[in-house]
């Protein structure tokens, strides 16, 4: 139970960067390439026209630094699970 409500964001988080082939900046999604032992790599696709724009590595130092500094909106949409039997 509870696996139903997991959580959307995660592919949501990056904004925009530029990308070489629209001559602009552009919005991107971000897709988790590889999963080492101990970092992860992630990829930014643009969403105009899906090609890689960029990547980015999280060590699981800053994995556990970033899940500290929780985004207020994340604790905001759920502050505490509550179950209903
Ligand atoms: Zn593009």
């Amino acid at each position: 139970m509870g696996s139903m409500s997991q959580q959307q964001f995660e592919n949501f988080t990056a904004s925009s960067l530029y990308c070489d082939k629209c001559k602009a900046a552009m919005p991107v999604r971000e897709r988790l390439l590889l999963i080492l032992p101990d970092k992860e790599v992630y990829d930014y696709l643009c969403t105009g026209c899906a090609s890689s724009v960029g990547q980015r590595e999280v060590t699981a130092g800053e994995k556990l630094m970033a899940q500290a500094a929780t985004p207020r909106r994340a604790r905001r949409a759920a502050p505490a699970p509550r179950l209903h039997l």
